[in-house]
């Protein structure tokens, strides 16, 4: 989980929505933006463009039409995420609040080898950090036998990037390295620590605990 900044101002058409019987809170444009805003990926798994994809109520409305229509409510989740925090985790840090430091209150680390799960860390001890720590660790390791499953489709791709990550950061580190060659590496490993690349979290942590990395690509983090 990243931070993630909601553009302004809310669409139009929701309040017109929420003052009819049965509307829709995702009309007029509000999909293509909740897409845009979140870089098409998953809020909670940071999963990029995933293939089920569900506006979802950051606080479940659940019936509450204030909640329902809120743009600042909207978020942008795959359907494996928002199917296990459904009404059950209402109360988990918001990664739209700048107050909120998703990726620095809970550290995310998965040893970069097949089968491995993924470690999630409290590091600011709130109930808030608790239950999104829970609420990951269901989204990332399961806790049912299709969840297990999906979980494990989800760290499939996570090794992967973390593996393509590595790759880069080990060439950009070898000696005798031809200028532009080098430069092009930079501009790769910035995108890779840029909101709009997958796992973002996890690369994030890779570079905070190496005093080398850190060093060289701390002002990115
Ligand atoms: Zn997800």
């Amino acid at each position: 989980m990243i931070y993630v900044k909601k553009s302004e101002p809310a669409p139009l058409c929701l309040p017109i929505e929420k003052a009819k019987k049965n509307g829709d809170y995702k009309c007029g444009d509000v999909l293509l933006r909740t897409r845009d805003d979140f870089r098409n990926k998953c809020y909670i798994c940071e999963s990029k463009a995933p293939t089920t994809i569900n506006v979802e109520h950051f606080k479940s409305h659940q019936g509450n039409k204030d909640l329902m229509y809120d743009w600042y409510n909207l978020f942008y989740a795959c359907g494996h995420c928002n199917n296990i925090k459904l009404h059950l985790y209402d109360h988990i840090l918001n990664c739209t609040d700048l107050q909120d430091l998703v990726d620095e209150w809970i550290q995310y680390d998965i040893k970069p080898f097949p089968g491995e799960k993924v470690r999630l860390t409290v590091l600011h001890d709130d109930e808030r950090v608790r239950n999104t720590v829970e609420l990951l660790e269901k989204v990332y390791n399961g806790h049912t036998p299709l969840k297990t499953i999906e979980a494990g489709n989800i760290r499939q791709n996570l090794l992967e990037e973390i593996r393509d990550f590595q790759g880069f950061l080990f060439k950009y580190y070898r000696e005798r390295l031809e200028q532009t060659y080098k430069e092009n590496l930079k501009r790769e490993i910035k995108y890779q620590l840029s909101p709009y690349s997958p796992f973002t979290a996890f690369k994030k942590w890779i570079i905070r605990e190496n005093p080398v990395l850190q060093a060289d690509f701390g002002e990115l983090v």
